[in-house]
């Protein structure tokens, strides 16, 4: 008999977030019924919305305390009674935080793509960046785009979008490293670190002329800061406020809000599952800019399962570098 080895929510977080609200343990691999396939778990996914599900519910279900913990991941199917899914397909899907996950349904991963990109820029990381950028953001050439979160997995991507459409981009991110990534290797065309502070002076140095588009990943202090030098017709694409989520209350709003009328500005959230149907034109269209270098991906892998809630933790202290991911 194979085990299955999972993380699970200990306790329900009231507070900042630790490592010992979550429990690991060996369970049976699970049994499967008629449409299920089992998989081999190889990588899975360390995503800031996890915050979220753990704590209350969302856009999905709060994750109910001894349950594990919900999250993509990818792998080969070892078993199958599903005749889609047949032994040796590789496969990404909502396999959580566990080592062997028996799933009804998935991606089936084309032949050469690797795990970890199946699960960033093939992945929801990647639809994400997309449909943000282009069914809102709308950046067309010449125009200045503000992206925060420069440095991860979704902003990287959104940045280097906003590039191939003519964009002037000005990344935001939390160390002079992270800042030298994503100008030298990305092509950002500057990127300031926030942490320097007077956040607002330095994004009216960068961009005298204001801002047309600000992808947003992280809310609070920079979305005022933005919202104080928007253009007219600015469009906001509200992602994430990772700023917000690991703490007891939420801060309070942007007052520069008020700025949004007289620039009759459009500020817009989404959420990723909503554009699954998106899913092939957004491959299809990173497939070819990763082929002529105009995008670049990068996963930051912690290898073990068992650490998976301190990449977790590192997501909210700026640990990652592009799309965190864990080796099972
Ligand atoms: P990232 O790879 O961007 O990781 C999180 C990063 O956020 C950290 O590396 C850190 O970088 C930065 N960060 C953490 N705390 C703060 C803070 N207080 N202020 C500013 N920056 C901070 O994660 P993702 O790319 O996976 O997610 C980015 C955002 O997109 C999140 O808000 C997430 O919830 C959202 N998202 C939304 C989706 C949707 O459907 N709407 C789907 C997927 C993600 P640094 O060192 O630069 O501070």
């Amino acid at each position: 008999m194979t085990t299955n080895r999972r993380i699970t929510l200990a306790h329900t977080p009231t507070e900042q977030l630790a490592a010992t609200d979550f429990a690991s343990d060996e369970t049976a691999s699970p049994e499967l019924n008629d449409g299920e396939f089992l998989v081999d778990v190889k990588y899975v996914s360390v995503d800031p919305t996890i915050r979220g599900w753990v704590a209350y519910d969302t856009y999905l279900p709060k994750i109910p305390e001894g349950d594990v913990i919900r999250a993509g991941g990818a792998g080969e199917v070892i078993e199958s009674r599903n005749p889609k899914y047949p032994v040796g397909t590789r496969v990404s899907g909502m396999t959580g935080w566990q080592s062997r996950a028996a799933l009804d349904g998935g991606f089936v991963i084309p032949d050469g793509v690797e795990y970890t990109d199946a699960l960033s820029v093939f992945g929801a990381t990647g639809l994400t960046a997309y449909v943000g950028i282009l069914n809102i953001g709308k950046p067309t050439a010449g125009e200045t785009v503000v992206v925060s979160g420069a440095a991860g997995a979704v902003g990287s991507l959104a940045g280097q979008i906003a590039k191939i459409q003519g964009a002037n981009v000005i990344g935001l991110a939390g160390s002079d490293e992270k800042c030298a990534w994503v100008t030298d290797e990305l092509g950002f065309d500057q990127c300031l670190n926030y942490r320097d502070g007077h956040i607002a002076r330095q994004l009216h140095q960068a961009c005298p002329k204001g801002i047309d588009v600000y992808f947003d990943n992280v809310g609070g202090e920079i979305l005022n800061a933005v919202l104080g030098q928007i253009r007219d017709h600015a469009r906001i694409v509200m992602c994430g406020a990772i700023s917000n989520y690991d703490g007891k209350e939420l801060q309070p709003g942007p007052a520069n809000i008020v700025n949004v009328v007289p620039r009759r500005a459009l500020m817009q959230g989404f959420i990723v599952l909503d554009h699954f149907d998106q899913a092939r034109e957004a491959s299809q269209a990173f497939g070819e800019w990763i082929m002529s270098g105009k995008i670049k991906s990068r996963v930051d892998v912690t290898q073990g399962l068992e650490n998976a809630p301190a990449a977790l933790l590192g997501l909210f202290t700026g640990e990652n570098i592009g799309k965190s991911l864990v080796a099972v």
